[in-house]
């Protein structure tokens, strides 16, 4: 278990007030803007020891090439 993923229908790939306030600082937050049922920008945070704030995280996507 390393995190959890939600989508923000039709909002930004923001975390919201909710967001940090139901959050723990130890996961990442993966959340995806769906606009109009398509799905958009894709982010990942990580919320402060402080819970204040959370902060922008890099996705890597890692594919294996086959021998
Ligand atoms: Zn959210």
């Amino acid at each position: 278990m390393v995190g959890w993923y939600h989508s923000h229908p039709d909002h930004p790939a923001r975390p919201s007030a909710y967001d940090r306030e139901h959050a723990w600082p130890w996961y990442s937050y993966v959340i995806v803007s769906v606009q109009s049922g398509a799905p958009g920008e894709m982010t990942s945070w990580r919320l402060a020891d402080d819970r204040a704030e959370f902060s922008a995280e890099a996705i890597a996507i890692r594919q294996h090439a086959s021998a």
